[in-house]
């Protein structure tokens, strides 16, 4: 085993206070959305009909969804963690405007990390003779919210004796960050288990209830740090996947949410109306969210994917083409983009991808520290995220939280790439 410092910018990153309050105020909205689309078969389904046709993995997944309601839905408990991220983008007159990059419904990952930088960047600012900085930082814990989050969904759920799963990778990058979620639920009397896909394949069973249970433990709430990407499956973890999602415990997420982080959905959210179909009624909840939209596009087969296509090929660098993924470093960028979209403009493989305007943050200067990398200084820009939390029964809201944020910050050199991705790094916002 060998552990490393989790990296980390040696000085806190300049954010607008005004852009840090709207991305905290837009959070319980997007938690409502992201659980209405959940619960939005209708929706789903038409969403991803040409996604599906062409892409492997969210076809695999949108046929568990489907197998799930067509059985009926034992769980009745609903728990989502997210987070969504956020660029300040650059305007012509140099006004910052907040623009989201995306919500991720699954495996939002560093609550728990980036509670420890406001302490580090508080102790190098004082280090620096600036104590009065240094108080200014905002503390922050996101893992206690999200612990608070499983929580309650594991009391719903019921069964005092029941433990809360974690589903973790086959190889642990990321341990010390699952723990501090897990420490608060252990500080609760809840005891929590860690376990792989393949365990769930050989000691995972339901009983006529559904009740899930490993190795004769029963669990109340199954949550994912795993299963987001295609390499995390080989048949066994598919059938893993399906037991889990068959069953009547809490699943964060459960299948239809961890759909509803998809980019595809992320683009048909910004077509007009959209929002206000999904949110009927909550007018304001809809303008907070559409004002963090940046310029979303389909590339589905027709006039519409025609034409966008021919002007992100003719001007590539106004544009990010984003395929159905998740973790870092798949979306296409400048030259790599227009040679890409070129060959498949005709091609219906083209409907995988989605294409996004490309937000243009004012880059800083900062150090990023990271283990056995040389020291040195670079020009950096930063992506804000702000952790929700959500517990739904039956059809009753019973939370819905904004948890606390992270901010990564990398340098500009990198298009892509988040902390796991060895790209960005840990920093605080210092809000001016
Ligand atoms: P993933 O699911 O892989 O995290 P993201 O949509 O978050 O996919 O994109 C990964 C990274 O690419 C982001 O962290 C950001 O640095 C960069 N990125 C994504 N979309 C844009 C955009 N529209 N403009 C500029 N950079 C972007
Ligand atoms: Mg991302």
């Amino acid at each position: 085993q060998v552990v490393n410092y989790a990296p980390f910018t040696l000085l806190p990153s300049a954010v607008p206070s005004a852009l840090f309050e709207q991305a905290y105020a837009v959070q319980q909205d997007f938690n409502l959305l992201v659980d209405a689309i959940s619960q939005n078969k209708e929706f789903l389904e038409r969403t991803l009909a040409s996604t599906i046709k062409v892409d492997d993995f969210t076809a695999r997944l949108f046929r568990i969804h489907m197998q799930v309601l067509e059985e009926g839905l034992a769980q009745s408990v609903f728990l989502g963690i997210n987070r969504s991220d956020y660029m300040f983008d650059c305007g012509v007159d140099g006004t910052p405007a907040l623009k989201q990059i995306e919500i991720n419904t699954i495996a939002a990952s560093f609550g728990g990390l980036t509670s420890r930088t406001a302490a580090v960047h508080g102790r190098v600012l004082k280090v620096l003779g600036k104590s009065k900085e240094a108080s200014r930082l905002l503390p922050n814990n996101p893992s206690i919210g999200l612990a608070l989050g499983i929580a309650k969904a594991w009391e719903l759920y019921g069964s005092q004796s029941a433990v809360v799963m974690f589903l973790v990778e086959e190889v642990q990058r990321n341990i010390f960050d699952q723990r501090c979620v897990e420490n608060e639920l252990w500080n609760r009397n809840i005891r929590v288990i860690r376990k792989r896909f393949r365990d769930v394949f050989e000691e995972g069973s339901l009983d006529d209830a559904k009740r899930l249970y490993m190795d004769g433990q029963e669990v109340a709430v199954v949550y994912y740090r795993e299963g987001y990407v295609p390499t995390n499956y080989d048949q066994q973890n598919w059938e893993a996947r399906l037991l889990l999602e068959r069953s009547r415990a809490v699943k964060c997420p459960d299948i239809a949410t961890q759909l509803a982080g998809t980019k595809k959905v992320q683009q048909e959210l910004s077509r007009p109306g959209m929002l206000e179909r999904l949110l009927p009624g909550r007018d304001e909840a809809v303008a907070r969210i559409r004002a963090t939209f940046a310029g979303l596009y389909s590339l589905d087969m027709g006039e519409e994917g025609d034409k966008i296509a021919a002007t992100a090929i003719a001007d590539p660098d106004r544009f990010v083409l984003k395929p159905q993924r998740e973790g870092g470093g798949n979306n296409l960028y400048g030259e790599e983009l227009r040679q890409v979209l070129e060959k498949i403009r005709d091609s219906p493989e083209r409907t995988s991808y989605i294409l996004m305007d490309k937000i243009k943050p004012q880059p800083a200067m900062n150090y990023l520290l990271r283990a056995h990398s040389p020291l040195q200084v670079s020009k950096c820009i930063s992506e804000l995220g702000i952790f929700g939390v959500y517990v739904r029964q039956g059809k009753e809201m019973v939370m819905n939280k904004a948890a606390g944020h992270l901010l990564r910050t990398k340098a500009i050199e990198h298009a892509d790439g988040g902390v796991a991705a060895g790209v960005a790094v840990l920093d605080t916002p210092y809000l001016v």
